[in-house]
């Protein structure tokens, strides 16, 4: 079963299935999103897949926060594929995550060979290295060189951390 929710910039797609719910967003979060019209579907586990959110603006933020807080009480809401955007304004804005969790991300890299890459990291796969907020190492496909991270770790894994738990 499949629906979508359409806004200027902001596309939905909604696929259910018995014990779960996916919304998959593509596009920017800006004023024309409503987060009224976005359907509340009862399931226990509430997925929202990231890797296609382009943008934030600051109307379209205060309308994700009531989202979220909202869906965060309906079902276990988990963050999957989020993208660098994402991971960004969950570190400076951390209502934006809610009560949910994040499970994977892209995380920025570059290799001398070749320029920017982007990287998906599970939570689970690399808790080690995120606890103590370092990039997850990867190896360069094209020249097989380690891949250099191409953000501030400390900023960028900050989600990652208690600290921010303990602040929000
Ligand atoms: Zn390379």
């Amino acid at each position: 079963m499949l629906k979508a929710v359409e806004f200027d910039k902001l596309s939905i797609d909604i696929t259910e299935t018995s014990e779960e719910v996916i919304y998959r967003f593509v596009g920017d979060v800006d004023e024309s999103f409503r987060q009224k019209d976005v359907p509340r579907i009862k399931k226990k586990k509430i997925t929202f897949v990231l890797e296609q959110i382009n943008n934030f603006n600051s109307c379209g933020i205060r309308e994700w926060i009531y989202l979220v807080r909202d869906i965060s009480d309906i079902g276990s809401l988990r963050f999957v594929q989020c993208s660098v955007t994402m991971i960004d304004q969950i570190n400076m804005v951390p209502d934006s995550l809610g009560k949910g969790t994040v499970e994977s991300f892209y995380a920025p890299y570059y290799c001398e060979c070749g320029g920017e890459v982007s990287r998906l990291i599970h939570v689970a796969d690399s808790q080690m290295d995120l606890q103590m907020r370092h990039a997850p190492a990867f190896k360069c496909e094209s020249c097989g060189r380690n891949l250099e991270f191409d953000a501030l770790e400390e900023s960028y894994f900050l989600f990652t951390g208690s600290e921010m738990q303990r602040a929000s």
